[in-house]
C-alpha cells in the first residue's frame, strides 16, 4: 500500500539520522527533497540510491497533488527537507494536509529539529515554549508579531538568517526589553557555539556585520511584575496591600 513518510534528516552532523530513516530512504520509490544537491550528499554518505524529485516552497502545491496520485497507485514517497524536520519552517505541511484529505497514510520518522535542539541546550525554561519560526520582514507584520510576543510567558524560539541576526537582536531589545537569551549557532557542526546572556551582551558578541552560520535565538519568556499579576487577578493595589499589611 502506498504511503507518505516525513523523514527528519540531520541539521549538520550526518550521523544524526535514525536507522529507520535510512531504511525508509532506501525502500521508497521517490525521495522528495528541497535541494537535490544537498540531499545527494546525505544519500551518498549512506550509499542510498534513490530517485530524487524536487519539492520546495514554489512547487509544493502542485507536487503534493502529483505525489498523492502516485501514492494512490501504490507508490511510497519520502519527504525530506534540507535539514531537520520537514514541515518546520520547511515544505511538508501541504503534503500532509492533502494526504489527510485523500485518506492516505502518513508516517513520521522523527529526528532532529533545530528548534528543539536549541531550546534544550539554551538553559531556559523548556516546560512551556512558543515557536515563532522566522519573523516577517514586512515592517507592519513584524511589529504585530513582536506585540504578540511581548507579554508571552513562554520561552520563545526564533529562526534567523545570518545576515539578519544583528538587526533582529536589536529589534528584540527594542520590542521585548532586556532579557536573557541563548543563541545556538551551527549546532552539531564544527563551529558549534552556544551564546547565553543578556540581549545587550549578545549584540556586542555578534557585532560583526555578517556573522556566519545558522542561528536559532531562544528568548526567556516574560516575567510578570507584581502590578501585572494583580491586574491579571483583577485585584487593586490597595486590596493587595490590605491583605498583606
Ligand atoms: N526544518 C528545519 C528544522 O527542523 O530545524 C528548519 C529549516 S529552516 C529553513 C532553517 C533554519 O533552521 C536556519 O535558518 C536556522 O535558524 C535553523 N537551523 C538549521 N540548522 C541549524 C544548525 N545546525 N544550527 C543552528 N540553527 C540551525
Amino acid at each position: 500500500q502506498g504511503r507518505c513518510y516525513l523523514v527528519a534528516t540531520p541539521i549538520g552532523n550526518l550521523e544524526d539520522i535514525t536507522y529507520r530513516a535510512i531504511r525508509i530512504l532506501q525502500e521508497v520509490d521517490i525521495v522528495a527533497c528541497e535541494d537535490t544537491r544537498n540531499t545527494v550528499k546525505l544519500l551518498n554518505h549512506y550509499d542510498i540510491k534513490a530517485k530524487l524529485m524536487s519539492f520546495h516552497q514554489h512547487n509544493e502545491q502542485m507536487r503534493s497533488d502529483y505525489f498523492c496520485e502516485l501514492i494512490k497507485e501504490g507508490k511510497k514517497i519520502a519527504i525530506v527537507s534540507d535539514a531537520g524536520m520537514p514541515g518546520i519552517s520547511d515544505p511538508g505541511t501541504t503534503m500532509v494536509q492533502k494526504c489527510i484529505q485523500n485518506e492516505i497514510i502518513v508516517e513520521v520518522i522523527p529526528g532532529p529539529s533545530a528548534a528543539i535542539s536549541a531550546l534544550v541546550i539554551s538553559g531556559l525554561d523548556t516546560s512551556d515554549f512558543y515557536f515563532a519560526g522566522f519573523l516577517s520582514m514586512n515592517k507592519k507584520r513584524r511589529k504585530e508579531q513582536f506585540e504578540g510576543l511581548r507579554f508571552l510567558e513562554s520561552t520563545i524560539i526564533l529562526y534567523e538568517a545570518p545576515h539578519k541576526i544583528r538587526n533582529t537582536l536589536l529589534d528584540i531589545k527594542e520590542n521585548l526589553g532586556e532579557k536573557n537569551i541563548a543563541i545556538a549557532r551551527e549546532m552539531t557542526k564544527i563551529h558549534e557555539e552556544i551564546f547565553r546572556g543578556s540581549i545587550s551582551r549578545a549584540i556586542d558578541h555578534f557585532q560583526q556585520k555578517n556573522p556566519r552560520g545558522e542561528f536559532v535565538i531562544v528568548i526567556e519568556g516574560h516575567k510578570k511584575t507584581i502590578s501585572e499579576e494583580l491586574e491579571w487577578e483583577n485585584i487593586s493595589i490597595e486590596e493587595h496591600l490590605a491583605y498583606y499589611l
